[in-house]
């Protein structure tokens, strides 16, 4: 499980900081794949680099807690302590953003593989013992052994990206973070990646964490979901009620400019843009765009809260209307 209190972090630049994620309170749970969603910008990527603590100058962490728990030895890792980077790959693993191109281009996958699994997990094996172990989990998923004498280019992306996604569950973690792990693939390929995802997940039941601006992406492969607005979380939910019934003014857009299957009507986005987050508005920051905005809206920030069970978000109007 991570728990995330009341995170808070920034850029630093040479006009000041630029506040990225503004006093985050949730919790990713065991065993379920949760979904990060939200237009660019919003923050998706960098909430992860801190739950994985890739956090360097210019992102800080202002305030808050990020806490890992229900690992493998049922040690319990904490960003305060700077313990998270302890738990890597053995207990948390991240797939970057472009990981394809991640890879070392003039190395081979062996080499690449040999070097990522911690002297710790070898067991004093010979190379060619940790390369037979890794062939076998290739197997497991479907590639190649072969592609270990492959250097990255000699690979398709699909490949590649599969290949990253070994590499980062090997060692069975707890909890894979991918940050948008289907971006600048075709469709199919995309399809196969997100299987594998779900297939890992079932196999080693843990929990994956995956960013993507795609709703389509958390539509197939998430169970719940968190949605991102200018560095806050509108709404967290299970997905299938997420897109069924969206309760924050901001979901319901995303949700409405969604194709469906037979309706040939029109989409139109939400309209405007985010704000930039080195200005934001006052008050609600979707104030500008939202078509329920009130005064209030745009002075008091809406509080984060639980409106039906499970359900999560952060709206004056559900807060003095309720859900409808
Ligand atoms: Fe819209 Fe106000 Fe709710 Fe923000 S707080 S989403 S502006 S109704």
């Amino acid at each position: 499980m991570i728990k995330i209190d009341n995170l808070s972090t920034s850029y630093e630049t040479m006009d000041g900081d630029v506040h990225v994620l503004n006093d985050l309170n949730f919790t990713i749970n065991d065993n379920e794949i949760f979904g990060i969603a939200g237009e660019s910008g919003c923050g998706k990527t960098t909430l992860l680099k801190a739950l994985y603590d890739l956090v360097y100058y210019p992102l800080k962490i202002d305030k808050g807690k990020i806490t890992l728990s229900g690992t493998k030895n049922g040690k319990e890792f904490s960003y305060d302590s700077g313990e998270i980077r302890k738990a890597w790959w053995n207990n948390i693993s991240y797939v970057p953003q472009a990981a394809q191109s991640v890879l070392d281009p003039i190395s081979r996958l062996k080499k690449q593989f040999l070097d990522s699994i911690p002297k710790e997990d070898k067991h004093n094996e010979t190379e060619q013992q940790t390369l037979e172990r890794v062939g076998k989990y290739l197997e497991q998923l479907s590639l190649s052994p072969d592609i270990l004498e492959a250097y990255p280019f000699q690979l398709s992306g699909g490949m590649r990206q599969r290949a990253i996604i070994a590499l980062a569950t090997f060692m069975s973690p707890n909890v894979v973070l991918a940050d948008e792990p289907t971006t600048a693939l075709d469709v199919v390929v995309q399809k196969g990646i997100l299987l594998m995802l779900m297939d890992l997940q079932k196999t080693l039941k843990n929990t994956i964490v995956i960013v993507s601006h795609d709703m389509g992406v958390h539509y197939q492969i998430t169970d719940r979901m968190a949605i991102m607005y200018s560095g806050s979380i509108s709404e967290i939910g299970k997905t299938e009620d997420i897109f069924e019934h969206p309760i924050h003014p901001y979901t319901q857009g995303l949700v409405a400019a969604l194709p469906r299957v037979g309706d040939k009507s029109a989409k139109e986005g939400i309209p405007g843009r985010p704000p930039a987050l080195k200005n934001p508005p006052k008050g609600c920051r979707f104030a500008p765009r939202c078509p329920y905005a009130t005064d209030r809206c745009r002075s008091e920030v809406p509080v984060f809260r639980e409106y039906l069970p499970g359900r999560f978000a952060a709206c004056h109007k559900l807060e003095e209307e309720g859900v409808k």
